[in-house]
């Protein structure tokens, strides 16, 4: 598994160190996403005298260089994704449970539309991340009460 992440950051252009391969790990045996201090906690297991500055920076660069996604919440707070799926797409992310679903809608063609033709302008990439109630909460909710 280890070659695979190591491949994987190599296709970005991303140098491999021992801590990122350990990051990717880390996130992709989730199905949640996960706070910088998670993933320190769990750092920690393996580099003993890791600092939070260091993790916080690693998952910077992850994110940054398209390895991992960044879920901006509606706290306000910062939390780290993996999802295999390597192709162009976006993410549902319960707030409820943490649990983190790929969209296959995109909108690209009608964004690139709207701001070629109204606003003249170029379309360099986009952001879309969708927040709400996944349907295992929506279920626990009815069954609960
Ligand atoms: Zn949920
Ligand atoms: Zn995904
Ligand atoms: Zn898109």
């Amino acid at each position: 598994m280890e070659s695979g992440f190591a491949a994987t950051l190599k296709g970005l252009n991303m140098k491999v160190t021992p801590k990122r391969i350990a990051i990717l790990e880390i996130l992709s045996k989730e199905s949640i996403y996960l706070s910088p201090e998670e993933v320190w906690q769990m750092m920690r297991q393996r580099f003993k005298s890791i600092g939070l500055p260091t993790v916080y920076r690693n998952l910077e660069d992850l994110s940054n260089g398209g390895a991992i996604t960044k879920v901006i919440h509606p706290d306000r707070k910062l939390y780290y994704f993996s999802c295999g799926n390597p192709g162009h797409h976006h993410h549902f992310v319960c707030i409820s449970c943490r649990r983190v679903e790929d969209i296959s809608f995109c909108g690209r063609d009608e964004i690139e539309n709207e701001v070629n033709n109204t606003l003249k302008g170029k379309v360099l990439s986009h952001v879309l991340q969708v927040y709400g109630i996944c349907n295992a909460c929506i279920n626990e909710k009815k069954g609960g009460i």
